[in-house]
């Protein structure tokens, strides 16, 4: 156990490979004169004591969607709220987003609530409009290797939630990293949201080992996407809970005020009432790792007006 800034933490010990492995990404590995960074998105610190939730649905649908979903996600107690504009899909024939008018929407939800937005970029082309709008740059799993993507965002203010790769190591994740940060930007947070494995009950399989990795290896905060590695919703809660167990700095969550309708991903998609729920059931998780570790004060605030 290590203690700093009054917080008790169970460190996974420095592998003698993994020194080797990953101290060649100076800017992003861990090392005695930088062992722990926090990336300052407004009031929110990610990486620091709290343990921030950033959740919302996979795609900007529509304006009462959006809206609807962004209260509910704040009084329950995220932070953030999550939320695609320009939808990178699987299929061609898929729903691929609101573009502008969709960044519109999300500029209008964090108006009428407060919460910071992330959302995702997935051309360097659209770094420059996308940064008007958002307060985090989200690179998707399928643009982890976009190198123009990568140093595009190295030159953009805005801190960068980058997603791994879903058939790339955490070498290659820590490798992006790098590009990110050798091009001027060292607001770098990363995402564990499953990688592409044998098994077909889950859509991804969550490498959960990746997290307690990352935080040896890495300086920077760790966060971990639970509706893109499960694939169901049933499994979101307990994946969060075993990421809050094993040391992540928050969650990325999706969230749909009718997960059947949605026009994406709706079946690894939250109600509002199991959201609720899953952040409630968080808190002794968190309290296991973290003493002083908090979900937020406004959650605490409605957990106790029950
Ligand atoms: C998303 O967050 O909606 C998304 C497309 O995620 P990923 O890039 O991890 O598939
Ligand atoms: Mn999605």
């Amino acid at each position: 156990m290590i203690s700093s800034k009054g917080i008790t933490r169970i460190a996974a010990p420095m592998n003698p490979k993994w020194n080797g492995q990953f101290s060649c990404f100076d800017l992003v590995a861990k090392s005695d004169a930088c062992s722990r960074s926090v990336v300052q998105v407004r009031d929110i610190e990610i990486g620091g004591n709290d343990f921030v939730v950033m959740a919302g649905p996979c795609a900007v649908e529509s304006e009462v969607q959006l809206l609807k979903t962004a209260e509910a996600v704040a009084r329950a107690g995220a932070r953030i709220l999550r939320g695609g504009a320009y939808k990178p899909r699987s299929s061609p024939y898929a729903f691929q987003g609101l573009g502008v008018e969709g960044l519109k929407l999300l500029r209008k939800a964090r108006e009428e609530t407060g919460l910071a937005i992330v959302t995702e970029v997935m051309s360097e082309e659209d770094v420059d409009q996308i940064a008007e709008y958002a307060d985090i740059m989200q690179v998707g799993t399928r643009s982890m290797e976009n190198y123009a993507l990568l140093e595009a965002l190295g030159e953009c203010e805005r801190p960068v939630l980058l997603k791994r790769g879903m058939t790339a190591t955490i070498e290659e994740l820590m490798r992006s990293a790098q590009v990110i940060a050798m091009a001027g930007n060292p607001q770098i947070i990363l995402c564990e949201r499953g990688i592409r494995t044998f098994e077909t009950a889950t859509r991804n399989t969550l490498d959960i080992a990746a997290v307690p990795v990352l935080k040896a290896v890495s300086h920077l905060p760790v966060i971990v996407d639970p509706s893109h590695a499960a694939g169901v919703r049933s499994l979101v809660p307990v994946l969060s809970r075993a990421a809050a167990v094993v040391g992540a700095d928050g969650l990325l969550v999706e969230v749909h005020p009718v997960p059947e309708q949605a026009l994406s991903d709706g079946i690894q998609s939250l109600t509002f009432d199991e959201f609720r729920g899953m952040m409630l059931d968080l808190q002794p998780y968190l309290d296991l790792l973290h003493q002083c570790r908090q979900l937020s004060p406004q959650l605490l605030a409605v957990a106790g007006a029950d």
